[in-house]
């Protein structure tokens, strides 16, 4: 039986350093300020949001929504972040996806100061994490990564396989298992054969949102699993991408869904808005 990656465990670990630190800072006369913008309903949006703000409360980082309405435009939409930017008190800035198919989401990212871009999409710090400089990390592999370190998983040579190629998932995953002299398969819709490319993998991590998708057949005996994989079932109740009852017999170490990754991304929100706080008061 494999050991869980307990993404539950090790975020409210980290919320507890962060409540200190930001007590300290809060000491400093800097309170640390994440505002979080929606673009019209939706219902998953809001669950995010909500839980976002009440991790924040936990540890004592101030939280600010803003609600647009689905038919706001672009402009409406740059404008609020421009002025979220030149709002001293904010220190981190969250474009809550998806948008209404008629905002460019990319040049709303672009739009955010890298500063201020505590999910870590803005080109600069996406280009940072290539280049090894220091940038705020996209919150998911930032996540992943720290419970690989967490439980001590050698990633340096090793075969690691990434299931999605997401901007906000798999790409930087990439970036953060380079940095750590992983050797990287990346899969995608158009990869063929991802069974045999799988039970290659010492660490797999799956990020395509498609429910049982890696089962006990693909994996080698004794991967590391880690998934990613958010996806909802008839009944309300949520899975990831892996067949865990099975999978859970093969591999060393697995995360579960929910418990895993999820509270692991959002501990890492946190923690870049903290860092955004310290950076700027500078
Ligand atoms: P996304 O943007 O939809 O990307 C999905 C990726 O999976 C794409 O690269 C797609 O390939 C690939 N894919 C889809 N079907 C596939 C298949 N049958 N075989 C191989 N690859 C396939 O999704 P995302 O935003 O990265 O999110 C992925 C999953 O992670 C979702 O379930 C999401 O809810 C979850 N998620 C969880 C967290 C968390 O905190 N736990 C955070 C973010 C996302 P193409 O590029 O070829 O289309």
């Amino acid at each position: 039986m494999a050991e869980i990656l307990d993404g539950k465990q090790l975020a409210k670990k980290i919320r507890k350093d962060l409540k200190k630190e930001v007590k300290i800072l809060k000491e400093k006369g800097i309170e640390p300020k994440l505002a979080v913008i929606m673009v019209g309903d939706n219902s998953s949006s809001e669950v995010y949001v909500k839980n976002k703000s009440f991790a924040c409360q936990k540890v004592g980082i101030a939280f600010e929504e803003f609600f647009l309405d689905k038919s706001a435009t672009e402009k409406e939409l740059l404008d609020l972040i421009e002025q979220l930017n030149a709002d001293q008190t904010i220190h981190g800035i969250l474009l809550q996806s998806p948008v209404p198919k008629a905002i460019d989401i990319n040049k709303a990212f672009r739009t955010i100061l890298p500063e201020k871009d505590v999910d870590g999409f803005h080109p600069m710090n996406v280009g940072n994490l290539v280049i090894g400089e220091d940038c705020f990390i996209s919150c998911t592999p930032y996540g992943v990564m720290k419970l690989l370190e967490e439980y001590k998983i050698p990633v340096e040579g090793k075969n690691a396989v990434i299931l999605g190629r997401s901007n906000i998932v798999g790409k930087p995953m990439v970036q953060c298992l380079l940095a750590q002299n992983a050797t990287i398969t990346v899969c995608h819709s158009k990869t063929k054969e991802i069974e045999n490319i799988v039970k290659n993998a010492d660490i797999v991590i799956s990020a395509i949102g498609k429910p049982h998708f890696v089962t006990s057949e693909m994996i080698k005996e004794g991967a590391v699993i880690v998934d990613v994989g958010i996806n909802r079932q008839s009944d309300g109740s949520i899975v990831g991408d892996v067949e865990f009852e099975s999978v859970n017999q093969k591999a060393s170490y697995i995360t579960p869904v929910p418990g895993g990754v999820g509270p692991m991304t959002i501990a890492m929100l946190l923690t870049n808005v903290v860092k955004a706080a310290k950076i700027q008061s500078k």
